[in-house]
């Protein structure tokens, strides 16, 4: 894919400090939930980091606001624009905000209600495009070449990775040394953050990624060695529905995430029952990626001690309970 010739530049671990103090102050310091029934259920000792209980309702606003905060002062004037099929959207548009910088976001037509409205009442300025048959990436790069302004995307950006990767750190820093580390993707932006953390706080820790069953582009890619693009995804998990990863969270995942595993649609509402039930949190269909894979024993747990990222909340009441039914 085009990158509109600039250098590639893969982000390390200092990136992800650099994030964090971009971010200290701004971004909640989210809590890290346990539960001895759902320790006694798998055998081995659960650190659910609720992102889901991040400004906006999910990880992404710490990718937002690391590269909001990171922008030159002319850069700033003339503002961003971001493509999103959700909670992207709705960071961007709140790190604009509170930077006092415009933010035009390209969202699906068929996106979420309750993301598009949030996105607008965080501040942003909407531009609708139809995924199954735009490319919004095309789209972005337009506006950005007509109105000057910087693209940035949901996840392939060094300072986006960066600042995802702070939610493992505090994980980390708060928790200890972990023996599993497991992380949903769709980009693979968090996985990739969330594996340089690791590989720098808990050395030995085996970080694995979780996609939806239907769209196994990255446990293709990471198998295969490529970046293995496949069609639209169709999966509950509307916050992990990307053809493919991304060139700088691609070389990342290969070399610091030992697994990627798939689970099911069923397993995610499963899952989404279960933290809701026994937890007391929300989390929406992609957020419970990680714990379903835990549950469901794709990641084995038993004597371990086992960080869960619990990537976001940003579900439709009605379509949790229509779900969960
Ligand atoms: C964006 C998103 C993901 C996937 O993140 P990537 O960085 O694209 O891999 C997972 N869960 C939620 C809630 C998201 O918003």
């Amino acid at each position: 894919m085009a990158t509109e010739g600039a250098p590639l530049r893969i982000p390390t671990y200092a990136d992800v400090e650099a994030a964090a103090d971009r971010i200290r102050g701004i971004a909640h310091r989210t809590p890290v939930l346990t539960s001895r029934l759902a320790d006694e259920r798998v055998g081995g000792s659960l650190f659910f980091k609720c992102e889901n209980l991040q400004r906006v309702g999910a990880f992404k606003f710490r990718g937002a606001c690391n590269a909001v905060a990171a922008l030159s002062p002319e850069q700033r004037k003339a503002g961003v624009v971001a493509f999103s099929s959700g909670n992207h959207a709705q960071a961007m548009a709140l790190a604009g905000t509170l930077e006092g910088v415009r933010a035009v976001i390209v969202m699906p037509q068929d996106a979420p209600a309750m993301k598009v409205a949030a996105t607008r009442a965080y501040g942003g300025e909407v531009v609708f495009y139809d995924r199954y048959t735009e490319d919004r990436e095309a789209i972005g790069r337009r506006l950005a070449t007509e109105q000057g302004l910087t693209v940035i995307p949901p996840y392939d950006h060094e300072d986006v990775i960066a600042g995802q990767g702070t939610a493992a750190k505090e994980l980390f820093e708060e928790v200890g040394p972990l023996d599993d580390l497991v992380v949903c993707l769709g980009g693979g932006g968090l996985l990739a953050g969330s594996a340089l953390a690791a590989d720098a706080l808990s050395p030995g820790c085996r970080v694995v990624g979780v996609e939806p069953e239907a769209g196994n582009d990255g446990q293709r890619s990471f198998r295969e060695g490529r970046i293995v693009s496949i069609p639209v995804p169709v999966s509950i998990a509307d916050g992990a529905l990307t053809p493919h990863l991304g060139q700088r969270t691609f070389p990342i995942i290969r070399r610091l995430v030992h697994d990627i595993v798939t689970v099911s649609d069923a397993a995610l509402v499963e899952a989404m029952r279960y933290l809701a039930e026994r937890l007391k949190i929300v989390a929406e269909p992609t957020g419970c990626l990680s714990s379903a894979a835990v549950f469901e024993d794709l990641v084995p747990a038993r004597g371990r001690r086992v960080g869960i990222i619990v990537s976001g909340g940003n579900v439709d009441s009605r379509v949790m309970a229509k779900l969960l039914a």
